[in-house]
């Protein structure tokens, strides 16, 4: 059903090489899922991918989702909705602030209707209520949770671990919801560890939330996996001035653009552990690209193309 999208797929993985990696003898790989779809990338079309079909083979013409004012999510919904013929509704946490951001601008251009709510309704969202009452007011549509994260999206994280044709020791992956690196988790069974950056100020309930999506998936018994919390900067979408500088320098050195959101915090958690020997030598690491570029216009950095 997504041949029309031309998907670049297996997503290509290339490896990174500078003096802190020779130094270490760290072999690192990045799998680019970046480069899957310029609107629909990174995990959020891994997420999408089973959802997309479930709602087509059940007939459904619109999709209805949840996000902030600056999600991929959201961003990736509406690209898909346009291109595969769904109408979509995007529910958007806050007041509409005008002119609209380039998300969401894009979003409106795709044909996407958006909703917006207050945030304490937010927190309400999954509510059979107020799903009630979103039936009422939009009839019948397909729901999608919040960044795509129902079990739907194991499956197709899963798969950004099928395409490896080689092993590793290590997989990393920025966390938000956490239903990506239960995915990757579930995909390696075991088999290599994975290392999860939680971008938010989280304390343990990162490791309850992937716990949760693998026990609802049936996947037991898969522990070969850790979170590092010390990369958040101060929380969601939060930056400084040393991350910011990161982006660039990685930018100039590797040709790479990385989202200040999500996978800057990731690679500079990853470089700084290695700088701090906490991978032996030898050592074959794979970092997910999780995608996400369309976020960096909402910050003021400017990369050359
Ligand atoms: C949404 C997103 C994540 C987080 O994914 P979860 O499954 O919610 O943990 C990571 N990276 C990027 C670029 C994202 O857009």
């Amino acid at each position: 059903m997504y041949e029309t999208l031309n998907l670049q797929l297996p997503s290509p993985v290339t490896q990174i090489h500078d003096s802190l990696l020779e130094q270490k003898k760290i072999k690192l790989f990045i799998k680019r899922d970046d480069q899957i779809h310029p609107h629909i990338q990174g995990n959020k079309w891994r997420k999408l991918k089973y959802n997309l079909i479930a709602a087509r083979s059940k007939k459904f013409d619109t999709l209805l989702t949840f996000g902030g004012a600056f999600s991929n999510h959201i961003h990736a919904t509406a690209a898909a909705g346009h291109y595969l013929n769904f109408k979509t509704i995007g529910i958007i946490r806050g007041e509409e602030t005008l002119p609209l951001n380039p998300t969401l601008q894009d979003a409106i251009n795709w044909g996407m209707e958006l909703n917006y709510i207050s945030r304490s309704q937010y927190r309400e969202k999954s509510s059979a209520e107020f799903i009630e009452q979103l039936k009422h007011k939009h009839g019948n549509f397909f729901l999608i949770p919040e960044g795509g994260s129902s079990s739907y999206a194991l499956k197709g994280c899963e798969e950004i671990i099928k395409e490896l044709d080689e092993d590793y020791d290590y997989v990393c992956a920025a966390c938000g919801t956490g239903a990506t690196l239960a995915g990757i988790i579930s995909g390696l069974n075991n088999k290599s560890k994975t290392l999860g950056f939680p971008i938010l100020k989280a304390g343990t309930y990162i490791e309850q939330e992937v716990n949760n999506f693998l026990k609802k998936n049936n996947r037991t018994n898969l522990n070969n996996w850790k979170i590092e919390k010390n990369y958040h900067f101060g929380g969601y979408a939060k930056t400084t001035g040393e991350l910011i500088s990161f982006i660039i320098d990685f930018h100039e050195k590797h040709n790479i653009r990385l989202d200040p959101v999500y996978t800057a915090k990731m690679f500079y958690g990853l470089f700084d552990l290695i700088e701090k020997d906490y991978f032996k030598p030898e050592t074959r690491i794979i970092a997910i690209h999780t995608g996400g570029l369309q976020g960096l216009r909402g910050f003021n950095l400017k990369l050359k193309q």
